[in-house]
């Protein structure tokens, strides 16, 4: 995913449009985050003089894993994201900023940025609804699914002493 900056860098002030799309199918990018279909990202940047300054859009179809189910599940998402380009000339103005993008030739993949966007962008927990029930801890039946009797049989022991008492 390049956006190709040589116009834009020797006109400051303009600003120019860029539209990129990615198939990835079904990539995955970290554990149990899987990229479908296209990724497409538009994206508006800046000539400001020093930096090119981008604020832009991804949209992307990913499949995860609920955490709590396990199960597999989709979901669209559309993030706002900015980067700011610098060219490698103009890095000791900015004392090597961590978060810019530095650039020699000014066709610059951003697939890093949008993967970054896109992983900072999922919860910490993932989960296929909220009201997922998840897996019984002792059978390992989806509970979203059916209901198990391993609860009933907990309480079978002390009910059986009550009994006895009786
Ligand atoms: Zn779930
Ligand atoms: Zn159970």
């Amino acid at each position: 995913m390049r956006v190709d900056l040589s116009w834009l860098k020797l006109h400051p002030k303009e600003t120019e449009r860029f539209h990129l799309e990615k198939l990835y199918g079904n990539v995955e990018i970290a554990k149990g985050v899987h990229l479908l279909d296209q990724a497409m990202v538009d994206l508006e940047v800046t000539n400001t003089g020093r930096l090119m300054v981008g604020k832009g859009e991804i949209k992307a179809r990913m499949e995860l894993e609920c955490d709590r189910c396990l199960n597999r599940f989709e979901r669209e998402v559309e993030l706002p994201f900015t980067v700011e380009f610098c060219s490698e000339d103009n890095r000791a103005f900015f004392k090597n900023e961590e978060t810019f993008v530095y650039f020699v030739e000014p066709q610059v993949d951003i697939e890093p940025v949008i993967i970054e966007t896109i992983l900072l962008s999922l919860p910490i927990t993932t989960l296929c609804s909220q009201e997922c029930k998840g897996l019984c801890s002792i059978c390992g039946q989806d509970l979203n699914l059916a209901e198990c009797h391993c609860q009933e049989k907990e309480i079978d022991p002390r009910w059986e002493a009550l009994k006895k008492m009786l």
